[in-house]
């Protein structure tokens, strides 16, 4: 595929700046399951966090297709762009929604790194998957919000000045359609950690730096409403395509590290007196993962270009996700594989972006849950929930 001379030149400053941050950075943070800030500040200085910020409000302003070459070539490093990929995604749900009072107030400061928009507080202990039967409820008193409930895996939470939280406003019981009645906050959360907001981390089998968040009569100003109250899970719809397409971009890249960390250790290693690559046991399985990889990629540039567009990518950004999580999860089984033990050893990185990769099958959607739209929404099955 040619490219154009931009997407080429975003392309060499991501590789410069990841040169920086080798196998072994990432495996001291690994093992101390540590916040890479230094790698995050790096990506901040050098404008990437900011792409989608417009220029007005002093980011760079770019397209989604080329934030999502951003994010592939941060994975194709070696690096580990989760640690900082919210920012890039979040920012959607306050470009397209939040008042011209928020943007000046905070989109500046996130493009100088003052601010970090690093958490999206969406899933709970009882509602991942189904979203609108969520539990956290803010009610509206005076000029303030009160917030009470839990929200699970929100990841960066510890590391993030403000958060992206969907509670509901109005009971489930008192709304015509299930998608109404929550809402969209804004969440300075230098201002009420300690104060209604608790954080506790979970260790996963990665570094993630996830967490749970605990509200407990939490305060905030009235002002942190994102829109209209009430059409918080439009929003936030919206706001997932340009997430499962970013995602799907870092699982491209993931994809290509195990194709190209397979094809040169199969043509080093050598067992039986020749390069095992030689055997085409081993070259097959780097061919086809390459294949499918190559496939899932044009899926997820179509989707950036429907997005960047102004269409409706629903579809297509859940295929994307669909695709590129598969690919790159075969691709990583296939580089353990060509490894033989070694694949298993730390110091090959093999293991570690392995069980970085495994969570994109499960996160931020569901593979299941992405079959069950294209079934129900594009096909016209019957809905089966
Ligand atoms: C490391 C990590 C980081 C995360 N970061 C964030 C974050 O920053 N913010 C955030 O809001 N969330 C985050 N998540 C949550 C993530 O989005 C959810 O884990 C995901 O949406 C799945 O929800 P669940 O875990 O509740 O699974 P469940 O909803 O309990 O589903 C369990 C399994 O059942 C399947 N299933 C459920 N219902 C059906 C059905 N009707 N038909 C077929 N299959 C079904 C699912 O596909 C899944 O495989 C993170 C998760 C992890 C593990």
């Amino acid at each position: 595929m040619t490219e154009s001379e931009n997407t080429a030149e975003i392309r060499r400053s991501v590789q410069a700046l990841c040169a920086d941050f080798p196998g072994a950075y990432w495996r001291e943070k690994d093992s101390a399951r540590a916040y890479p800030g230094e790698f995050v500040d790096a990506l901040t200085k050098a404008g990437f966090l900011a792409a989608l910020i417009p220029e007005a409000y002093g980011g760079s302003g770019l397209t989604l297709s080329d934030a999502a070459i951003i994010m592939e070539e941060i994975q194709a490093s070696g690096c580990n762009g989760a640690s900082a990929h919210a920012q890039m995604y979040i920012m959607n749900t306050l470009l397209k929604y939040g008042s011209e009072e928020q943007k000046q107030e905070y989109l500046p400061r996130i493009a100088t790194g003052e601010l970090r928009l690093q958490a999206f507080g969406v899933s709970e202990p009882t509602s991942g998957t189904d979203t609108l039967s969520l539990r956290t409820v803010a009610v509206r008193d005076g000029d303030e919000y009160v917030i009470n409930g839990q929200k699970l895996w929100t990841s960066r939470a510890e590391y993030s000045d403000l958060m992206m939280l969907l509670a509901r406003t109005t009971p489930r019981e008192e709304v015509a359609s299930k998608t109404e009645g929550l809402s969209i906050f804004l969440v300075d959360m230098r201002k009420v950690v300690g104060n209604g907001m608790t954080i506790k981390p979970i260790r996963t089998m990665m570094n993630h730096s996830t967490t749970e968040v605990f509200f407990d009569d939490m305060r905030i100003p009235a002002s942190a409403l994102v829109g209209e109250e009430g059409k918080g899970f439009r929003y936030i719809l919206s706001g997932m395509n340009a997430e499962r397409i970013l995602i799907a971009a870092e699982c491209i890249g993931d994809a290509k590290w195990f194709i190209k960390k397979a094809s040169d250790y199969a043509s080093e290693r050598n067992v039986f007196g020749r390069a095992i690559g030689q055997n085409q046991g081993v070259q097959f399985p780097i061919a086809r993962c390459y294949a499918q990889m190559c496939a899932a990629e044009l899926m997820v540039h179509h989707a950036a270009q429907v997005f960047d567009a102004g269409g409706n990518p629903g579809a297509e950004a859940n295929m994307a996700k669909l695709l590129a999580s598969e690919a790159s999860w075969a691709a990583a089984d296939m580089c353990v594989q060509t490894h033989g033990g070694f694949g298993f050893a730390e110091e090959y990185d093999v293991e570690r972006k392995f069980r970085e990769a495994r969570l994109y099958t499960v996160a931020p959607i569901s593979t299941n849950l992405i079959l069950s739209y294209l079934a129900e929404h594009v096909l016209g099955l019957p809905r089966s929930y």
